[in-house]
């Protein structure tokens, strides 16, 4: 059986290799490991093996592995639905927050970020497969949000982040990073500093790197099949 040391390189070069297909450059995409429901001892290992970069999904979880690793310089993504009474720990403990789709979530952790730490990074989620049910901000509403949200003092607006549609058909995935891509390019037209997008997970990596994606959330391929669906 493959061990999470296997399946993490075997990660890196599935994304060394998307970087050659699409014609990217390999500064220009992070790898974002997303160990949510894993235990902080698979973290330690993979921090070991160098990676730096890593996405929790629920509050209580992210808590409680940022205190057990709080000797490791890790750079911690937060990347699941924040409800707006759970927002202080995140504005304390995390570099990054993926998931803004309204700017009363923007404004609390903005408030909450404790003076003394860098401003919070944060992406807007937009809904960009455009289902009612789905959190994430519309592509109509992206550039007024995103002015909002620059205009906080204890955060940084530095791009956008989606979960596309949960099908296999390349071609409705291919359009929606490409909108995508044009929605950030929208955005730096207007004059807002952005230079991120959030996107492609175990799935559809490949085609996410390929469509601009600088930052890829990849959660099972490395750590392995989870026992529950993510929430959001
Ligand atoms: C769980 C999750 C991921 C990782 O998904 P995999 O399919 O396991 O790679 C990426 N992004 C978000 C927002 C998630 O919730």
């Amino acid at each position: 059986m493959a061990t999470l040391l296997d399946r993490y390189k075997a990660v890196q070069a599935q994304l060394q290799q998307a970087i050659i297909d699409g014609q990217r450059l390999a500064t220009d995409v992070q790898l974002l490991a997303v160990s949510k429901t894993f235990p902080a001892e698979d973290i330690r290992t993979l921090y070991t093996a160098g990676q730096r970069l890593f996405g929790e999904n629920y509050v209580q979880e992210f808590a409680e592995k940022t205190t057990d690793l709080s000797d490791l310089a890790i750079e911690w993504h937060f990347i699941g639905a924040l409800q707006s009474n759970k927002t202080r720990m995140v504005a304390e403990k995390a570099h990054w927050v993926h998931t803004i789709d309204r700017l009363k979530i923007a404004q609390r952790l903005s408030d909450q970020r404790p003076n003394e730490m860098p401003t919070l990074n944060v992406c807007l989620e937009v809904n960009i497969s455009d289902e009612p049910q789905k959190h994430g901000v519309s592509a109509e509403a992206v550039l007024d949000l995103a002015q909002a949200v620059q205009a906080l003092p204890n955060i940084q607006l530095r791009g956008l982040m989606c979960i596309p549609s949960a099908t296999d058909d390349i071609g409705i995935l291919k359009k929606q990073f490409e909108k995508m891509n044009t929605l950030l390019s929208m955005l730096q037209q207007a004059g807002l500093s952005v230079d991120t997008l959030s996107m492609g997970m175990s799935a559809d990596m490949a085609l996410a790197v390929a469509s601009g994606s600088t930052m890829v959330r990849v959660g099972s391929a490395i750590f392995g099949a989870r026992s529950s669906k993510p929430t959001i």
